[in-house]
């Protein structure tokens, strides 16, 4: 039986890449030692460093004028290192809010700096809905723009980006990194923690404008200042060697599949597929209006929430794994990042199918 892992992150990873991994875990590149047993100051992890680099420029682009850091602490750690890095003094940041995560920014935000919240959700007794960014009205004063194109948990995604004629644009895509093309001159700085659509967690990747490594900010700790990050290659302290070799490897499998822009297109395709399936069921519903409905997380509810934990039992036996709702919302999530292929969501709609049909 095929099993496919749904969860939200950590989550699941190409076979292809894991195999990988598996069989140079004990003696990497004929070194008879693992990857993550070496220095990451030695010659052959400096190599990986810089593939890895290479690679994830090549899959979105990413122009000259900006930096990549490989760096730790996941999405949370950028919550504090955005403001200790991008404070301007007197200037307040501007946090657009459009659920959970956009939230926990703003909250970690506040123990340091002066924000102001804007509010993009615009939800209905019945439903979730955001305001498009190119009506969001965004104060002219601001040390730089904050906002979330993909909240995981009340899977609501934002397709169009936010403009401000001086304040930077920052954008945590934790959840929606390398899923569809973007341009990257469109944003000043993009974070995303690794353990959805990069591998495991602990890895925290920063592209940054690199005139924006110039700002003071406020006193920081090492590890959480781009600046010095940056002067360091990624490697302050001990980076998470492991996590950023199978990043690297990742990055490989994508370049393979025909890199972002054919991803993009099962993504799209995926996402159809179960929308599609929810929608015209009777039995199952998505809450988000169709024009910010997110191709990587789809929360759904059975219509009768009485069957909620006998559809997660028998999803599990089918090899359906890890569909519970995130606990601040409840019903079912299908995250379908990169890794999940279409093979998986249609097994997942045969199931829901089914499952309906014995208990409509
Ligand atoms: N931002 C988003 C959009 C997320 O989905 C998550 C985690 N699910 C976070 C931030 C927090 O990430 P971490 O647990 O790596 O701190």
């Amino acid at each position: 039986m095929s099993v496919y892992n749904f969860c939200a992150g950590p989550a699941t990873l190409p076979p292809d890449v894991m195999k990988k991994a598996q069989a140079e875990f004990l003696n990497w590149q004929d070194m008879g030692v693992s990857v993550m047993e070496i220095s990451h100051r030695s010659e052959p992890f400096l190599a990986v460093a810089a593939q890895s680099e290479a690679r994830l420029r090549r899959l979105m682009n990413i122009p000259d004028d900006y930096a990549v850091l490989f760096m730790h602490g996941g999405g949370r750690g950028q919550f504090s290192a955005v403001p200790l890095n991008l404070h301007v003094e007197g200037k307040a940041a501007v946090y657009c809010n459009s659920g959970v995560w956009s939230q926990g920014a703003l909250d970690e935000a506040n123990k340091f700096i002066e924000t102001v919240n804007i509010n993009v959700r615009k939800d209905t007794a019945t439903g979730f809905d955001v305001t498009p960014a190119s009506d969001w009205n965004l104060p002219l004063d601001a040390s730089y723009v904050h906002y979330c194109p993909n909240e995981t948990i009340d899977g609501v995604e934002l397709f169009d980006v936010p403009k401000h004629p001086t304040a930077p644009i920052v954008a945590d895509m934790s959840s929606n990194i390398l899923s569809r093309e973007i341009d990257v001159s469109a944003f000043d700085l993009i974070y995303a923690g690794a353990q959805k659509n990069i591998g495991p967690s602990g890895l925290t990747i920063v592209i940054i404008k690199k005139s924006l490594l110039e700002r003071k900010g406020l006193p920081r700790p090492g590890i959480l200042d781009y600046s010095l990050e940056h002067k360091q290659g990624s490697m302050f302290n001990t980076p998470p060697t492991f996590a950023w070799y199978l990043a690297n490897e990742v990055f490989a499998w994508l370049e393979a599949q025909g890199g972002v822009k054919a991803m993009e297109a099962i993504n799209k395709q995926k996402a159809e597929l179960l929308y599609d399936f929810i929608d015209q069921s009777g039995f199952y519903s998505n809450k988000v209006a169709k024009h910010c409905r997110s191709l990587m997380n789809v929360p759904f509810w059975l219509n009768n929430e009485k069957l909620n934990d006998l559809f997660l039992s028998q999803a599990n036996q089918a090899g359906l794994l890890a569909l519970e709702g995130h606990r601040s919302v409840g019903g079912m999530r299908a995250s379908i990042y990169n890794a999940l292929p279409l093979e998986g969501v249609q097994a997942l709609v045969d199931f829901m199918a089914v499952f309906a049909k014995e208990n409509g």
